[in-house]
């Protein structure tokens, strides 16, 4: 039996746009981001992708690796990249969503040592195939630093590594004091660091496109300014636009928080904001005073999460969550700004580097990004059903959504793999709760966090407990 489920808002959509104005990678991905042709009457395919970001693009480009002779179309509602992929903090990352203690707790000590050290791999597969393909993503392996800023966020520190150590990965993680954090980066407060190895910085607008483009030379077809406005599984699946249809054996949903605008899948993910603020190139002496000549991934252990990286051309990059989670779970242009948000974020930034003095911030934007109920991303395949979809990377999806294009062509292709084991395959979460009790309760937690985060940071004394993160995430 045929089932189908409608998109709702899609006006959105259509409109006509400048691209290159949603973030500062897609301004300076090296192209002017003209749409390619959309899709215009029925097309028959393999495999067909609902959305052209890396979890669509990565699926699209392992599929074609592994079998050259599969009929791929990619459906993408805008251009590629438009979505998060086009617009993150850079980071390309071996963290994972649901912490080491958690993961052993839910799936077993192997198979968390097993997922996070496949993140690992990931992290340098990212690197080894924009090498390969030649797509110049600026991938830069520097490593990543949690640092404790203020004596409250040290217990944090050391109980990130003592989880790593139990799963037999304490070799992956240092534990840096003050002064060793401060020869790689000088920041205000700094008290020591968790520093891990397995992280990169990369352009995530020139990563995404290079990765279209690569796709189409493996014989993929992209069509852009095409959002689906409907998919049907089961005996003949589908996805369909306003102006076509590509029937296939597989269609794959890979729409992250965008997802939500379909009716059926509304609550299988919250839809996010994470907002970023970037300066002007800082000059020589800025940069002597700041340091970072590493270029790690950099962030603090707050509960309202905040990520900097430095670009190639000399920026700090200051992103953070502290955006209000909109009734309905809608995702809408407008929400990609938040005044009081960037403000926050401009003024933390120069708490952090006093260097800044009056340097100038260039740009700010946002997007959404998806947290399922559990915090697990999945990674899975229906036969039955012919659907398979990759989504709720809670904002550490840039490599994640590499394993995910990895884990649908084994699962697609029925190659019986290790990644195809992991906990992430087939993971299936719980449903979000329907409003307005997900509006009271995500609100609810969102002000609780930012209570724990300022009340630690005037006392000096660690929150206690389970975080209140993880209470949120737990069945
Ligand atoms: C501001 C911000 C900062 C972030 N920072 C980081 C970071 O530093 N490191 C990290 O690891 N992760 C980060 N993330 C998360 C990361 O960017 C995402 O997890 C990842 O890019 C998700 O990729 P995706 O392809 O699944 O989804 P997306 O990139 O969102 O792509 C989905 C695509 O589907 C298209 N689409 C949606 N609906 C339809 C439809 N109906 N029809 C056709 N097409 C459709 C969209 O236009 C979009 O192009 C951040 C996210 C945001 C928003």
């Amino acid at each position: 039996m045929a089932r189908t489920a409608d998109v709702e808002a899609r006006s959105a959509l259509f409109e006509g746009r400048d691209y290159r104005r949603y973030s500062f990678w897609l301004e300076t991905a090296g192209e002017d981001l003209t749409p390619r042709r959309a899709l215009d009457g029925a097309e028959r395919a393999d495999v067909v992708i609902l959305g052209a970001g890396f979890t669509g693009l990565w699926t699209a480009y392992y599929l074609l690796k592994n079998d050259p002779s599969l009929r791929v179309v990619v459906l993408e509602g805008e251009v590629a990249g438009f979505g998060a992929s086009g617009r993150n903090g850079a980071w390309c990352g071996s963290g994972f969503p649901v912490t080491p203690g958690e993961l052993a707790r839910r799936f077993g000590r192997e198979a968390a040592r097993g997922l996070i050290t496949e993140m690992h791999s990931t992290v340098d597969e990212v690197g080894r195939v924009a090498e390969a393909e030649g797509i110049d993503a600026q991938y830069v392996r520097g490593g990543m630093l949690r640092v404790a800023r203020g004596p409250n966020q040290l217990p944090a520190v050391r109980a990130a590594h003592e989880a790593y150590r139990a799963l037999g990965l304490g070799d992956d993680y240092r534990v840096l004091g003050a002064e060793e954090t401060d020869r790689r980066v000088r920041i205000t407060g700094t008290r020591g660091a968790l520093y891990s190895p397995h992280y990169a910085t990369v352009h995530p607008g020139r990563l995404v496109r290079g990765l279209a483009r690569v796709v189409e030379r493996l014989g993929g077809t992209i069509f852009e300014r095409s959002p689906v406005v409907r998919y049907e599984t089961g005996g003949s699946p589908r996805l369909t636009t306003a102006h076509g249809e590509v029937r296939a054996g597989t269609i794959v949903l890979a729409g992250e928080a965008y997802l939500t605008r379909f009716r059926k899948l509304r609550r299988q993910v919250l839809p996010f904001y994470s907002l970023i603020v970037l300066t002007e190139p800082l000059s020589e002496a800025q940069w002597e005073e700041i340091g970072w000549e590493g270029r790690e991934c950099v962030a603090s252990n707050r509960y309202t999460v905040d990520y900097l990286s430095r670009t190639a051309d000399g920026r700090i990059l200051f992103g953070g969550r502290g955006a209000p989670y909109r009734y309905g779970s809608r995702v809408k242009d407008e929400y990609d700004r938040h005044a009081p948000t960037h403000e926050m974020l401009r003024r933390a930034a120069m708490r952090w580097f006093p260097a800044l003095g009056d340097a100038r911030f260039t740009h700010a934007w946002g997007g959404p990004l998806a947290v399922p109920r559990d915090w697990m991303p999945t990674m899975s395949y229906d036969p039955t059903s012919g659907v398979a979809t990759a989504r709720g990377y809670t904002g550490q999806g840039v490599a994640t959504a590499n394993l995910s294009g990895r884990t649908l062509a084994d699962l697609i292709l029925g190659r019986d793999t290790a990644i195809s084991r992991l906990p992430t395959a087939n993971h299936r979460s719980r449903s979000w709760e329907p409003e307005p009790l997900r509006w009271l309760g995500v609100r609810y937690v969102q002000r609780g966090l930012k209570r724990v985060d300022d009340r630690a940071e005037r006392t000096g004394e660690p929150p206690t407990g389970r975080s209140l993160a993880e209470r949120l995430g737990a069945h």
